[in-house]
């Protein structure tokens, strides 16, 4: 059985200067950049997924004017913008499958996500005999929380880089991140650095 990398949402609306910015977002997409360089090898698939809305909606109620940072968010990663595309800093030559989520909908999860021949993150992990996931990537108390969460329940074993991501707000990363390890996740170091 083999293990795979999860990179979820290395985007430039979700890295500094973004609509919806996380501070640290292109420290993460730096260190992400040095892992592939240093690990790819070592990974039967390495999946990265982007957030993709629907330019003429609200996406499912996802985008609002007047955003509470929980539920609805000010307009972000729109399919075919620049704020959509993966941060410069990260170089994604070494990903072997590329999925988008959230067309029309909210979606957090990876696992949400199809690749554009409509496969799912699920799909390419079973076929690849992978049983255990690296996660890292934006941002920790949203989408990483849960594509970690999905991936615990498709009973993969779950090891979040701690220095490779990075969240929305300190307390909620925290939270997120002490709910991932309750629920079977190992916290650990890239070692890039
Ligand atoms: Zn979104």
């Amino acid at each position: 059985m083999g293990r795979a990398l999860l990179i979820v949402d290395v985007q430039n609306d979700f890295t500094e200067e973004g609509a919806l910015a996380v501070t640290g977002g292109d420290a993460v997409a730096i260190g992400v950049t040095r892992l592939l360089g240093a690990q790819a090898r070592d990974y039967a698939c390495i999946i990265a997924s982007r957030d993709w809305h629907d330019a003429d909606s609200d996406n499912g109620g996802h985008f609002s004017e007047d955003p509470d940072f929980v539920d609805t968010w000010p307009r972000h990663c729109v399919a075919g913008t620049p704020g959509a595309e993966y941060d410069p800093w990260f170089d994604p030559a070494a990903v072997t499958h590329h999925v988008k989520k959230g067309q029309g909908v909210p979606a957090y999860s990876l696992f949400e996500g199809k690749t554009d021949d409509g496969e799912t993150a699920a799909e390419i992990l079973s076929a690849h005999d992978v049983d255990g996931v690296d996660v890292v990537g934006l941002a920790t108390d949203h989408c990483v929380f849960a594509s970690s969460r999905d991936a615990l329940a498709e009973g993969l074993r779950v090891r979040i880089f701690t220095d490779l991501v990075a969240g929305v707000a300190t307390e909620s990363s925290h939270a997120a991140l002490e709910k991932l390890v309750a629920g079977g996740a190992e916290l650990g170091s890239s070692g890039v650095h």
